[in-house]
């Protein structure tokens, strides 16, 4: 298995929040894309482990990745601890990611940021040739940070005006966590659906109308760009 970008998140249903739309060009551009959950969710207020497990097969055929996993770290115990870090390694090293995309490394959730971290230390330890691990060393070229939560000045922003209407199925195909069942509607802790579809509409015509699309994934990376023409740079500025 050798794939050209990787997703990880803490959570099943994070990474269709985030860069949903992003997996989901990639794929259509004939890039062979990979989401792995760290956690199977199973702490989440809603909704069983295989419930969720059902979800996050639907969104990903809707997102036409060629691969989803679950590392099987404990649900709101997301740590960059050796063990978790080991057997990211040896994920990585059997899926040879080129791009990996892991969450910013600020959030509320600890688990999230927790993921941040966690993930790039595992690219990190795969690339080590000395560490009694099976597998090839391999260290992915690239890792993006998602940042659509968290707020922060983005490095870009990807155009997914037409990806957007698949990736707002693929979040809703998380059908445990957004729909109240009869007992549960007049509770407050439900983010009802009308109000995520709302939200996730706002936040992606926010990032695209900055490049002057529809809607938009905007993304952080540490390194600057590299730019070989300065004539050919997109996003009209006057
Ligand atoms: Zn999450």
């Amino acid at each position: 298995m050798k794939l050209d970008v990787l997703a990880i998140a803490a959570h099943p249903d994070d990474v269709e929040l985030t860069c949903g739309g992003t997996l989901l060009k990639m794929a259509q551009k004939g890039y062979r894309t990979g989401i792995l959950d760290l956690t199977a969710g199973e702490m989440g207020t809603r909704g069983t482990p295989e419930t969720r497990a059902k979800e996050a097969g639907k969104a990903a055929r809707i997102l036409k990745v060629s691969w989803r996993g679950t590392l099987g770290v404990p649900d709101s115990d997301v740590q960059p601890a050796r063990q978790h870090k080991m057997r990211l390694a040896a994920q990585i090293r059997e899926l040879r990611p080129h791009t990996v995309i892991l969450p910013y490394w600020e959030a509320r959730h600890p688990d999230h940021y927790h993921a941040s971290t966690l993930g790039y230390e595992g690219c990190f330890l795969a690339g080590l040739k000395q560490l009694a691990l099976d597998g090839e060393p391999f260290r992915p070229f690239k890792i993006l940070y998602a940042t659509s939560f968290e707020g922060m000045p983005a490095s870009f922003i990807v155009d997914i005006t037409k990806q957007y209407e698949a990736r707002r199925r693929a979040i809703l195909a998380y059908g445990s966590q957004f729909r109240p069942g009869k007992s549960e509607r007049k509770q407050k802790v439900f983010l009802a659906i009308d109000q995520l579809d709302a939200r996730m509409d706002l936040m992606a015509r926010h990032y695209g109308q900055m490049i002057g699309v529809r809607y938009g994934e905007p993304f952080l990376q540490k390194e600057l760009m590299a730019v070989e023409d300065v004539v050919a740079l997109p996003v009209r500025s006057i």
